[in-house]
């Protein structure tokens, strides 16, 4: 049985298991008068997600809010299915990811181009759920979470276009989605800090992919969420971090790490008169930035996990293209 872990006031922490791994995609529960799923996972993970909400006594008719944070299919791949099992359930979404709800054939077909044959069984088919119950938020709205709670939610593109930052009116947690990265927390963090003994952080990676990534957006929208006065982040990819500011701060430091090293492995190739070689950059990358991560490396299963979620191939062309959009 997947792991659902209480984190206090209500919410609770679902592994939605994608792909068959443990510890990579996290959706969230709040319960409470109006229960509330933030993230669905993939399509092919709707049946733990819903066989997680069963166990915490969310049944059929109860569920009020489905929100995502941005509609990539480790998000909101399973919005249509979950959709269907919870047919009460408001879908909230960033306006721009509103249509793609409503009719995913556009967004099935570029991701089929981009991940090929291997689509089906990492993420499975987004179904289509019917636009009257799809709620698009602009620029800030918020969720009724029942008895006075809210969750308040801001636009935070960088990542994507689409992306919301949503924080809990309750307990000050900001579920940030992939808008400051991935969260590798240590061997045995405390499961509400995310942090080792010590107090220690664990690993921070940047999510940098084609074809939205903008490091101007992406830093924006890492200080407007600063400036939410959080108490706690949510990764989607994974868990909690109770080290709020350590944690934004780092997450801007890494993009910014990651835009430079891809800057220089293009002015490389520049200067040898050769053409963007994608493979060449990511290993002049790879070598840039291990040294950051050797914690990680001690940890070489967990590593491809991650690697596999959000490749460093990825968040090299997305970082190469935000780059030649400028002409850098
Ligand atoms: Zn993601």
């Amino acid at each position: 049985m997947r792991e659902v872990r209480e984190l206090g006031a209500d919410v609770h922490l679902i592994d939605t298991a994608m792909s068959g791994f443990d510890g990579i995609v996290a959706a969230y529960a709040i319960l409470g008068d109006r229960p509330c799923l933030v993230e669905t996972g993939t399509a092919t993970s709707a049946p733990v997600v819903r066989e997680a909400l069963g166990r915490l006594g969310v049944g059929a008719e109860d569920l009020a809010t489905i929100v995502v944070t941005h509609i990539h299919l480790d998000h909101a791949g399973g919005v249509g299915d979950l959709a269907a099992a919870f047919p009460k359930a408001q879908i909230v979404v960033q306006d721009t990811g509103a249509r793609h709800l409503a009719d995913p054939s556009k967004l099935m077909a570029s991701a089929r181009r981009v991940f090929g044959p291997v689509m089906d069984e990492l993420f499975g088919e987004l179904l289509p759920t019917d636009a009257a119950r799809i709620q698009a938020i602009g620029d800030v709205g918020s969720v009724d979470l029942g008895g006075g709670r809210q969750l308040r939610a801001y636009h935070t593109p960088g990542h994507a276009r689409h992306h919301l930052g949503l924080v809990d009116s309750a307990t000050g947690d900001l579920y940030v989605g992939d808008a400051a990265g991935l969260y590798i927390p240590d061997e045995g963090a405390d499961a509400r800090t995310g942090l080792g003994p010590g107090g220690d952080m664990g690993e921070m990676m940047p999510g940098t992919p084609p074809p939205d990534f903008d490091l101007d957006l992406a830093v924006a929208s890492l200080h407007r969420m600063r400036d939410l006065g959080a108490q706690r982040l949510l990764f989607s990819h994974y868990g909690p971090i109770s080290r709020v500011d350590d944690s934004l701060a780092r997450a801007e430091e890494e993009m910014r790490v990651w835009v430079e090293a891809v800057r220089d492995a293009r002015r490389d190739g520049a200067g040898r008169g050769a053409e963007f070689d994608l493979d060449h950059a990511v290993a002049m990358v790879r070598d840039r930035v291990k040294d950051r991560y050797a914690g990680l490396a001690a940890r070489p299963e967990e590593a491809a996990k991650f690697e596999g979620l959000s490749s460093a191939a990825a968040n090299v062309s997305g970082i190469a293209r935000w780059l030649e959009a400028r002409g850098e």
